[in-house]
């Protein structure tokens, strides 16, 4: 089966009703015929129909064997972060989502779990990086928000060498662009919030995997500490999988529109594009993905006053957090909650300025989008 008739029938196989698409098992728990029964669902926590249909559904779009839905990406990346150990150290690239940043800052730190930041995209860097200590390499691409490329395959190969597991943030490339099992990675997370699910109605994460040892460590995590995808949820993402190969497309073939529009916008000093031949992880992505995506960031000419005066004249686009949705929305990361925990210092250490705005292109007319973003940006 290919992307798409998966995306619709992973998952949603007809059950002894004939419905054509998963029910939603508003259910806790499932009578059992008596003591040491191996029914597949016995506590919700531990697994649900429509759960486990959505969970079903993503890793057969990852090429994986195994999935888990959580109730929010950073509960997802906490689960996959659950295989370090007391003494463990990680290493991950030090752009990333500034959620995840926080995870290892103030929550791993507590744990006697160290993080090594890599700055560079270069494969080589993870590799000088790794001590015998590390137990983990956690890579996002593209990152957010400035849209770098790290090449899965040659820090999984480094990986390999030493027997240490990869964890990919796809959330930005979705599966429909980006396979990173399929390029050597161990685990794959997801904000499902954002492209998975596709309309912003929900929070959700998830992790996928072919390797049966983490996928037993992530779910034992995930029964034990509870933060599962709640059956509504879990039916909403499903039904957002289901249309994400149009949805990834138009988000794209949008996103080159206005990229063209911002290149050519006497305010615009810097654009940040991964299908921009001039990107530096251009040659990377274009190998490494079906696509580049809908997500574009830029720096506005005229600092703060400017930023503040573009999202405020916005009439379209909303000036909101989050990304991934059909409706088109602008954040300036510097200022809000995605970076905002960062210090000073550590913003300007990734190129999270107060002049840098990120666009989620949505699905509207794309001239319509370009006239919101002409007028704001005066
Ligand atoms: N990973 C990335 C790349 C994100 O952008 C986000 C949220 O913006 C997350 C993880 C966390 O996801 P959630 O907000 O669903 O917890």
């Amino acid at each position: 089966m290919r992307f798409a008739t998966k995306a619709i029938h992973k998952g949603s196989e007809a059950d002894e009703t004939g419905s054509v698409v998963s029910p939603i098992y508003a259910v806790s728990t499932f009578k059992q015929p008596g003591i040491g029964s191996d029914q597949k669902f016995k506590y919700s926590r531990g697994a649900n129909p429509t759960r486990n249909s959505f969970e079903e559904c993503l890793a057969s779009l990852e090429n994986a064997k195994y999935g888990l839905a959580f109730s929010s990406g950073v509960a997802a990346e906490m689960a996959a972060l659950s295989i370090l150990k007391s003494g463990d150290e990680l290493v991950t690239t030090a752009h990333m989502y500034g959620g995840t940043y926080r995870i290892l800052r103030d929550i791993l730190v507590n744990y006697n779990i160290g993080a090594k930041y890599v700055y560079s995209t270069d494969a080589q860097a993870f590799e000088k990086a790794i001590t015998k200590k590390t137990k983990l390499i956690w890579l996002e691409t593209p990152t957010n928000p400035t849209l770098k490329i790290i090449d899965i395959k040659a820090v999984s190969d480094i990986a390999k060498r030493k027997k240490i597991p990869v964890v990919v943030d796809n959330t930005f490339a979705s599966p429909y662009f980006q396979k990173p099992l399929s390029l050597g990675a161990d685990v794959v997370v997801h904000s499902t919030t954002k492209y998975i699910s596709g309309h912003s109605d929900i929070i959700g994460g998830a992790a996928v995997t072919n390797n049966k040892r983490l996928f037993q460590r992530i779910k034992s995590y995930q029964g034990a500490a509870g933060a599962i995808a709640s059956p509504f949820d879990s039916f909403l993402a499903l039904r957002g999988l289901k249309t994400l190969e149009v949805r990834m497309k138009k988000h794209e073939s949008n996103a080159l529109q206005a990229v063209e529009f911002l290149s050519n916008n006497k305010n615009v000093s810097e654009i940040f594009y991964p299908g921009l031949k001039g990107h530096p992880g251009y040659e990377t992505a274009k190998k490494q993905m079906n696509g580049f995506g809908g997500m574009v960031s830029f720096r506005i000419r005229g600092g703060e006053a400017k930023v503040k005066k573009f999202v405020s004249s916005l009439k379209l686009l909303s000036f909101a957090e989050s990304l991934g949705g059909i409706e088109s929305l602008a954040a300036a990361p510097y200022f809000m909650i995605s970076h905002s925990s960062l210090s000073e210092k550590e913003r300007a250490a990734i190129g999270i300025t107060k002049d840098l705005i990120r666009l989620s292109i949505g699905l509207e007319d794309i001239q319509d989008i370009i006239e919101d973003l002409d007028l704001a940006l005066g």
